[in-house]
């Protein structure tokens, strides 16, 4: 027995809780590895000089290959993702061109490549921060009970998901929910930009911190960047985009008193929609 009682069980089960919390709740291989038992012996020296390797894929292995880092630069995968972006004419090849890029891991991790719900032709486009476990399940964003009260927010302005463009900041779930990291943002981004250039929508909503932060270029808080508005410069393009920022649904089923400040952010959306001049 363990102290604390419930044996080997017990043991194991607190481990697997505390797996989970640290964000290790996917199985990504078929079977488990004992990375704690010795290494295997190193394999004997080849006689003659082994035969020049070939050169680095730009890319991570394909699914099925064993999981391990990306292997070319950020830098240069970030170019890749730019190029891809740019050669989309139109937001069904822009799906297409992020549903083949393999240059961000969390690919590998998640079970589907989500993309956007809604219409492109929309003139609201609310762009969120990453899919979740229902939206990883289900290939849409905001399905899960954040996109629920999301639902409700558009509801309350009259509008619904067919009224509107709604995407992430990201196109895979980070493993266990975490917070994306700048790496991840920075190689979903061009398709990011891309997305908002081609729908062009009157008004961009930036939906929490991380999304409002990262396409603002700001470093204040959600707090502190909404109930004003903002600008958005999509690249190559001439016309920039009144932006605002929102608190994100999910927090705000944490934090309800929020939702006094949400409502007047939506108020204030509706109301540029339909003509008005902005108050701020
Ligand atoms: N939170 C987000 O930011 N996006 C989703 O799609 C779901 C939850």
């Amino acid at each position: 027995m363990t102290p604390g009682g419930g044996g080997a069980g017990a043991s194991a089960a607190a481990a697997l809780r505390w797996l989970a919390a640290m964000g290790a709740d996917e199985a990504v291989e078929d079977a488990p590895r004992d990375r704690l038992s010795a290494p295997p012996p190193p394999p004997p020296r080849p006689a003659a000089p082994p035969a020049p390797r070939p050169a680095a894929p730009a890319f991570p292995p394909s699914p099925g290959s064993p999981p391990g880092l990306s292997i070319a630069p950020t830098d240069q995968l970030v170019a890749e993702a730019r190029a891809a972006a740019a050669a989309a004419g139109d937001v069904a090849a822009l799906a297409e061109a992020v549903a083949a890029f393999d240059g961000c891991a969390l690919k590998r991790t998640a079970k589907s490549t989500v993309f956007a719900d809604g219409s492109a032709e929309a003139d609201l486009m609310l762009v969120g921060e990453a899919p979740g476990a229902e939206e990883d399940r289900r290939g849409l964003p905001f399905v899960g009970p954040a996109g629920r009260l999301l639902d409700l927010m558009l509801a309350a302005i009259g509008r619904d998901r067919d009224s509107a463009r709604i995407a992430n900041m990201l196109f895979w779930r980070p493993p266990g929910n975490r917070a994306p990291s700048p790496e991840e943002i920075a190689l979903c981004r061009p398709f990011v930009d891309r997305h908002i250039a081609l729908v062009h929508p009157r008004v961009l909503v930036c939906v929490g911190g991380v999304a409002a932060k990262s396409l603002l270029g700001r470093t204040e808080g959600i707090g502190r960047l909404r109930g004003r508005w903002h600008t958005f410069a999509p690249d190559g393009d001439s016309g920039e985009i009144p932006a605002a920022a929102l608190f994100h649904p999910a927090y705000l089923l944490r934090q309800p008193g929020h939702k006094r400040q949400a409502w007047q952010d939506l108020l204030r959306i509706r109301d540029r929609l339909e003509g008005e001049p902005p108050a701020s």
